[in-house]
């Protein structure tokens, strides 16, 4: 069976495109334009005849997946845009992540019977409360929403990209409720995802999280970062629940979660792992004494039938690993 996977040039993506075909399924690809489709035949060199791309030139215009859509066994959407310093929020975050989304939807209500599970690339900053901090003894679980709306979204710039993750993820499920489509939904609330890079990439255009990873090796962090969401999965793991929930019989949310950490924690492992850059690295000093919530996601992992064991120093240490390659490969 083919899965669409839009936005397939991504770096979860492309994970997520690797660990369908790896399962035996072919994949149907989005990307915006030609360029990026090369950039994605290229990556998947090994298995041409597994992934086929369409182009999609503007996830935000109605009827934009109509045509996408069509005779596809499954979907699953990770397309959205992923930055922090917003500047026109409409524009750059709502239309793309809430428009695409319920474009979708729609297009697979109308277009595609066939369909019986659509998963949505979502995120735990859909469910995490900002405004409480670490919130110390608080544990978190698959009930949890943000209580981002759009007046702050608005008002707050910073909270742009977190608004538009929790504002599409709650229309996707407004519209399961109201529209009672063929298929149900599945929606994937990772933390931090961190691990190998798998698609074609170069230094310029890492995607928000491994960037962050590349800004403590290569010397443009100058002091640790504060740790906003102090919880990680491994990019492969992320990916196998993907496909996990593609396949599981319940819908619902699920979060993947490898463990907690720090920036503080990353800094070490680098230092200690790759000498060549630890000269580069900012010194993480005393580790932090205080504490931050927890999570309880038993229920997804049950649903899943994964029990997410990669340490935080295997997932930095391939991440690492694969950037050192990038910066090398010029
Ligand atoms: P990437 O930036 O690597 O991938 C984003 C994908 O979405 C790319 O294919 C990109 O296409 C596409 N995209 C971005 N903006 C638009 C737009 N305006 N119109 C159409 N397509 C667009 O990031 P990630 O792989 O990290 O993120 C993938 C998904 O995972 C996102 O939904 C993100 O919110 C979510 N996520 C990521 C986490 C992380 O730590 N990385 C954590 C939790 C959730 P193009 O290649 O053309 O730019």
């Amino acid at each position: 069976s083919t899965i669409l996977v839009t936005g397939v040039s991504g770096y979860i993506a492309t994970h997520v495109a690797k660990s369908f075909i790896s399962h035996g399924y072919r994949v149907r690809g989005t990307v915006r334009n030609q360029e990026t489709a090369e950039k994605v035949r290229e990556t998947f060199s090994q298995t041409p005849g597994c992934i086929e791309i369409v182009i999609v030139p503007d996830i935000a215009k109605k009827d934009a997946f109509n045509e996408a859509v069509r005779d596809v066994d499954g979907v699953v959407h990770t397309a959205s845009p992923f930055f922090y310093k917003v500047s026109d929020f409409d524009k750059d975050m709502r239309e793309p992540a809430v428009n695409g989304t319920l474009g979708l939807l729609k297009a697979v209500k109308s277009f595609n019977s066939k369909v019986k599970r659509v998963v949505i690339t979502s995120s735990f900053v859909a469910m995490q409360d900002f405004s409480k901090g670490h919130r110390p003894g608080y544990i978190y679980t698959e009930k949890d929403w943000n209580p981002v709306d759009l007046d702050m979204a608005y008002k707050y710039p910073s909270l742009g990209y977190v608004a538009s993750k929790t504002l599409a993820e709650r229309a996707a499920w407004d519209f399961v409720r109201t529209e009672r489509p063929n298929f149900t939904l599945a929606t994937i609330n990772p933390p931090m995802v961190y691990g190998p890079v798998a698609h074609t990439a170069t230094l310029k255009s890492l995607n928000q999280s491994v960037l962050d990873i590349w800004q403590l090796m290569s010397g443009q962090a100058k002091k640790v970062p504060s740790t906003s969401v102090p919880l990680f999965v491994d990019v492969r793991d992320c990916a196998k629940a993907h496909v996990r929930a593609f396949e599981s019989f319940n819908g619902g949310r699920f979060i993947p979660v490898s463990g907690s950490f720090s920036f503080k924690d990353i800094c070490s492992i680098l230092q200690e792992e790759f000498p060549e850059y630890a000269d580069l690295v900012p010194n993480p000093g005393p580790p932090d004494a205080s504490e931050t919530f927890g999570i309880d996601n038993s229920l997804s992992k049950k649903e899943l039938q994964m029990s997410f064991e990669r340490s935080l120093r295997e997932t930095i240490k391939d991440t690492a690993r694969s950037l050192d390659q990038i910066a090398k490969r010029k």
